[in-house]
């Protein structure tokens, strides 16, 4: 059996340095906010190359307190990709704004550049890009959109830690970036945990002050702020983690290489491979006309798989405004994609298996 994602078989290795960060926190008598996030706050800049990381609660928080700190009037606008993850699109709504879905490039299935423009409005302030699957989007395009309206741009950079972008990292390509360390992702937490990076010395300011109650300083309130701390148990561990980042990305990559050369089959659709050295490969990303059949074969195999994701944002009964809406790239694109399994515990023997088993699929 080749599980889709075995979380303990991936913390395996860090063990020894997890009961190390656990005993040191609590040695210290200090659980909330404090040395150890502030530490790993600085470590995180560093790898993404911003000024500042706000560590917060969630990955959702961090995008929505970004949207909350732009004080944008309500009913603005914010333009969102069609087939992301649903956090993204709440973060806009928990914010009081209004997302705008926009549909994906077919072939890489993040926001097409070419589709913003025609969704712009006088109410819209911000563009929100998701780096879905740990491929960076067209953030030049999308940045020359941005600065011709007049618009925020807010990286989902929760599937991205470590991508590049030409010379640049993932997290350092908009106005701010939100991060989530859920477990699952390619830098996890053994809970939740999120952050905001950020060039900007004010945003960043009013970040620390609304994750903590809107306070600047104890019992000073100066924003309606919320409780969105992160916690030292956490940031000990994502600490400790956070060295072996870009090697365990790096071996991600070798997987994903793997796949990309051995699946050779006629009805498959591999994920874009131009990118290979700069994309987190968070996700591998397969597509097939009868997805649920190729799931159903691999299963009988004893290969687990997972669908990122099964139903798009618009068609969820929380979004009913948008139900009547048509999205059909997105809608193809939820039909058709399956993800393998590509974590630092899948073997290359195990990838090797993988493939040909999806080779010999009728
Ligand atoms: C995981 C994820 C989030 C939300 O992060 P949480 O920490 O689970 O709140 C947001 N956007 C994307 C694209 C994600 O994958």
């Amino acid at each position: 059996m080749i599980p889709f994602l075995d979380l303990e078989r991936v913390n395996t290795p860090h063990l020894p340095r997890i009961q190390a960060a656990v005993s040191r926190v609590t040695a210290s008598g200090w659980y909330v906010l404090g040395p150890e996030v502030q530490a790993f706050e600085a470590a995180f800049a560093q790898l993404v190359g911003t000024r500042h990381c706000v560590g917060v609660a969630n990955g959702l928080d961090a995008l929505t307190l970004v949207l909350m700190a732009w004080d944008f009037p309500s009913g603005s606008e914010v333009i969102v990709p069609a087939n992301t993850y649903i956090a993204s699109i709440l973060s806009v709504s928990q914010a009081g704004l209004i997302p705008v879905l926009v549909e994906p490039d077919p072939r890489t299935m993040l926001l097409d550049p070419l589709r913003i423009e025609a969704a712009i409005t006088p109410r819209t302030k911000a563009i929100l890009p998701v780096h879905l699957y740990g491929r960076c989007c067209e953030m030049d395009a999308i940045r020359l959109i941005a600065t011709n309206h007049n618009l925020r741009i807010l990286e989902d950079a929760a599937q991205a830690h470590g991508a590049q972008y030409g010379t640049r990292r993932a997290g350092q390509l908009g106005d701010a970036a939100g991060w989530s360390f859920y477990p699952s992702k390619n830098l996890g937490a053994l809970g939740d945990a999120g952050a905001i990076t950020t060039d900007d010395d004010a945003l960043a300011d009013r970040l620390r002050a609304l994750r903590n109650y809107g306070s600047t300083q104890r019992y000073v309130n100066t924003y309606v702020g919320r409780n969105s701390r992160l916690d030292e148990m956490q940031a000990a561990v994502l600490l400790e983690k956070l060295p072996f980042l870009e090697s365990e990305n790096d071996y991600r990559r070798a997987i994903a290489r793997q796949y990309l050369t051995q699946i050779k089959h006629p009805d498959v659709l591999l994920p874009p491979a131009d990118q290979i050295g700069q994309d987190a490969w968070h996700l591998f990303v397969i597509r097939h006309p009868r997805r649920d059949d190729l799931r159903n074969w691999l299963d009988q195999h004893g290969i687990g798989t997972d669908m990122h994701y099964p139903v798009p944002p618009h068609q969820q009964q929380a979004y009913s405004e948008l139900n009547a809406l048509s999205f059909p790239v997105s809608e193809q694109i939820h039909r058709e994609v399956l993800s393998l399994p590509l974590n630092p515990a899948v073997t290359i023997a195990e990838a090797d298996l993988i493939c040909q088993v999806i080779n010999a699929f009728m």
